[in-house]
């Protein structure tokens, strides 16, 4: 078996009583079946044994919270009593995983750190190099079984897909709104080529943007040329970059909503960024954008690092549904929430931003989206449309 990692994947250790966002707050956690035998079988003379008891919820298998939704092992120091009582082996799945996700395909799974914890966004933000991926293998087999429907030739079209797709992204020559908007685009025709049962014309496509992809993967300059005459267009109209901005920003309200403080940070976000007309909000996001380039020199580049964790995490799950266009465009759309949420913070704080700042937008929009699979669903929908 293949294993993959982003190259900062050794550096995450849990900062745990530190945390200033428990990941043990907030969410119920699901335990599974081999944790709950786990814990049933303790013995009854065990000290721990009663505190167990009480607090699973043994029918809906979960963990049981307190009226702030704090995990009823969660002490007030922020550690894990079972693990203080019990032990490491003693968590269950999620616990002893999380911020590990891992996309499992055949005979390989890829192995990320979810941004929704802090720690990781930190790692992942205050990073300037290029992110790069590494493999590991190990002499475990795959139940071929599994994936019997595995469409391997799909597969590495996809993998070639987002290869070219990050390398765009990565393209510090260029600005990241135009790497951006050339993703976006290219993922369109790669969707129709996919609809239309042509997905070997993939190949096309992405030498249409890049050339040969076995060299290297910068964007053609006729590309270029096109792609940033539509986007200025697109910026210089006020009427149409607002309209488009704010049906952007809607579709955040199809999410179903996890914690009370995102409802009222979006609400907040919409009223100061579009509650005004199309000239406030492209004369705003000039100041920001002007704001950003002389105070936060890396924005860019966490901008870019923000697309590419997407892109690496879920594009090529596009093998399992052939959704290309809209897992391409949630991950675009994830830097785009995230700066519209800055922009509003920043607002607020009489325009001014820290790190922390953009590192506490990051992981909230990533916990608001990514650990719902309801939402992950919906916003590729909303991509879709
Ligand atoms: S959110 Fe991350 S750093 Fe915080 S307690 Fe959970 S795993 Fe540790």
């Amino acid at each position: 078996m293949i294993y993959t990692y982003p190259d900062y994947y050794k550096e995450f250790k849990c900062i745990a009583d530190e945390c200033k966002d428990t990941c043990c707050a907030g969410w119920q956690i699901v335990v599974d079946d081999a944790s709950l035998k786990r814990y049933k079988s303790v013995s009854a003379e065990h000290e721990f044994k009663e505190r167990l008891d009480k607090s699973i919820d043994w029918k809906e298998e979960v963990f049981k919270q307190d009226e702030c939704r704090r995990c009823a092992f969660l002490n007030e120091k922020n550690l894990c009593d079972m693990y203080v009582a019990l032990g490491e082996e003693s968590l269950c799945h999620t616990c002893a995983t999380y911020p590990r996700h891992i996309e499992e395909f055949e005979n390989l799974r890829e192995v990320t750190l979810s941004i929704s914890c802090p720690e990781v966004a930190r790692i992942l933000l205050c990073k300037v190099d290029k992110v790069t991926f590494y493999e590991e293998e190990n002499g475990e087999e795959e139940c071929l079984d599994d994936y019997e429907d595995f469409d391997d030739l799909m597969f590495g079209i996809l993998q070639d897909v987002r290869q070219v797709m990050i390398s765009i992204m990565q393209d510090r020559t260029l600005d990241v709104r135009l790497r951006s908007a050339i993703v976006w685009e290219m993922a369109d025709e790669l969707q129709e080529c996919i609809d239309n049962g042509d997905a070997f014309y993939c190949q096309d496509v992405l030498e249409k943007y890049v050339g040969d992809i076995s060299l290297n993967n910068s964007v053609s300059a006729q590309i270029i040329k096109e792609m940033k005459s539509k986007l200025d267009d697109f910026l210089g109209n006020p009427k149409q970059y607002y309209d488009t901005s704010l049906g952007m920003f809607k579709k955040l309200y199809q999410l179903e909503v996890l914690m009370e403080d995102w409802e009222q940070q979006v609400d907040e976000a919409a009223l100061m960024l579009y509650g005004k007309d199309e000239k406030y909000y492209a004369s705003l996001c000039r100041e920001f954008e002007e704001w950003l380039n002389s105070n936060m020199f890396y924005w860019q580049v966490q901008f870019e690092q923000i697309v590419v964790y997407f892109l690496s995490t879920y594009l090529c799950g596009a093998v399992y549904d052939g959704w290309v266009a809209s897992k391409t465009k949630m991950s675009v759309a994830a830097a785009f929430y995230i700066h519209e949420i800055l922009m509003s913070v920043w607002l607020k704080n009489g325009k001014k931003l820290v790190e922390e700042d953009i590192i506490n937008v990051t992981y909230r929009y990533s916990r608001e989206l990514e650990h719902s699979d309801i939402n992950l669903d919906e916003m590729e929908e909303c991509m879709s449309q």
